[in-house]
């Protein structure tokens, strides 16, 4: 809804101040099922988006698509601050690399408006290519609408109705290359986002969000699956994991926290799907492209549908036994797109609105005590109204109590005791946007 303005008032707006205020809510009901759909038929209408397929074909294949993608990009967006360019990186060879090729992103950026934020950057991808049954196959159609064109629907979508908004930190939407044949667009991006110390504060990635009926014909259209990881799976593991570890915040990690924050979002937000956050890097034998992000040690979770039908993912098109196999636009659920797409708006605008998530949270281990006390540092951005301490049983997934301090950097509880609970602080601004919440570490001086 647009804010009220008093008639009188409205002949002093200039034009610099002629933008509404953002509102999550403003956001959410420009999104279109119309728009989402158009853009997954046209990118099934390729005929393959295989990565070997020949990159300079006008109508077919992996280049015409990119090409396509970009131009939509910039005309969605013309005359907002929308950065559209091609993010290539040249792979030699691997195991469904069998010549040099080129793996090409379409990414597109929003800058944030605050100078204290704009740094701060959230990631939203979805991949482009697609494949038949085999991945170094670049000749048979591979439609891929909904692996993954839904995915990069979502990022299209969000990218042309938040380019109409203002965000205090940056989002990148993209459109990623080369999942199928290892992840190598997204490795590539985040790769260079790591070398160059880029402050990755989340990132999603939307792959396989448009099938609700499964091969057995139950219908979901009511949730999505969210997969977060836990303690990476990695040796030796980082000094601040090992940390968190020794005081039970093996849940309570950046991307669990990314979870927990996605989860209430989208429950404050969009009322018909809920958002079911699984304890897991990804499924059984499947991966995608949270997966570098990860490894580069930042947080990152996965969307997928809550029900799959294996014979529409990486299938050659084809009829068998009167059944039809391959990833068709005619098994995509539109409407439910939609509903992920609003999920994903909910949350990157709450973060990208919101300020920073503190730093320095410690929990006082001064003597033992049966009150707890937490301090942290004062955040950077001027619109910081005040802090918001959170607890929950060690056992409970979600958080269950909440306290707002204000603007201070150091609060005892009383009565709550440290060794029961498990504990977040997070920052919130003038809008009450909040950042995600943050585990803090032990803190005891040093004995003299
Ligand atoms: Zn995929």
């Amino acid at each position: 809804m647009r804010p009220l303005l008093v008639a009188g008032l409205t002949c002093l707006l200039t034009a610099a101040h002629a933008q509404a205020p953002t509102s999550i809510a403003g956001i959410l009901s420009g999104i279109s099922e119309k728009r989402i759909e158009a853009n997954i038929r046209t990118l099934a209408s390729f005929g393959t988006r295989n990565s070997l397929s020949d990159p300079d074909d006008e109508k077919r294949g992996v280049g015409a698509a990119r090409r396509w993608i970009k131009a939509e990009l910039e005309r969605c967006s013309a005359g907002t601050p929308l950065q559209v360019a091609f993010d290539e990186h040249l792979v030699e060879s691997g195991t469904r690399v069998p010549r040099p090729t080129k793996f090409v992103n379409v990414v597109a950026t929003l800058p944030g408006t605050q100078p204290e934020s704009r740094g701060r950057t959230y990631v939203v991808s979805g991949h482009y290519d697609s494949m038949p049954s085999s991945p170094v196959d670049p000749g048979k159609d591979a439609p891929g609408a909904n692996d993954d064109a839904s995915g990069t629907a979502v990022s299209m979508e969000l990218a042309c109705v938040m380019s109409k908004h203002r965000f205090n930190a940056t989002i990148v939407f993209m459109a990623v290359a080369g999942e199928e044949q290892g992840l190598l667009g997204a490795t590539g991006w985040a790769r260079n986002a790591k070398e160059k110390n880029l402050d990755v504060a989340a990132m999603f990635t939307n792959d396989i969000v448009g099938n609700t009926r499964d091969a057995d014909g139950n219908v979901d259209r009511s949730r999505v699956r969210l997969f977060a990881e836990g303690v990476p799976a990695k040796s030796p593991l980082p000094d601040n994991v090992l940390e968190a570890l020794r005081t039970g915040g093996e849940n309570d990690l950046p991307t669990r926290q990314l979870a927990r924050y996605i989860q209430e979002t989208a429950a404050k937000y969009v009322k018909d799907l809920r958002v079911d956050v699984i304890w897991r890097r990804d499924r059984y034998l499947r991966g995608g492209d949270h997966f570098p992000f990860l490894d580069a040690g930042y947080p990152a979770v996965r969307f997928t549908e809550p029900v799959e039908d294996w014979r529409h993912q990486h299938q050659d098109v084809r009829v068998e036994n009167g059944v039809q196999l391959g990833d068709l636009p005619e098994f995509v659920d539109f409407a439910y797109v939609a509903k992920v797409t609003r999920v994903n708006a909910a949350a990157l605008a709450s973060l990208a609105l919101g300020p920073s998530a503190p730093t320095g949270v410690e929990l006082e281990n001064l003597r033992l005590e049966n009150n707890s006390t937490l301090r942290w540092k004062a955040n950077p951005e001027p619109d910081v109204a005040g802090y918001r301490i959170l607890w929950r049983e060690t056992t409970s997934p979600a958080w269950q109590h909440t306290k707002d301090v204000g603007n201070v950097t150091r609060e005892t509880l009383v009565g709550v005791s440290k060794d029961n609970v498990v504990f977040g602080v997070q920052a919130y601004n003038r809008d009450g946007h909040a950042s995600i919440a943050v585990y803090p570490r032990p803190y005891r001086p040093l004995a003299r």
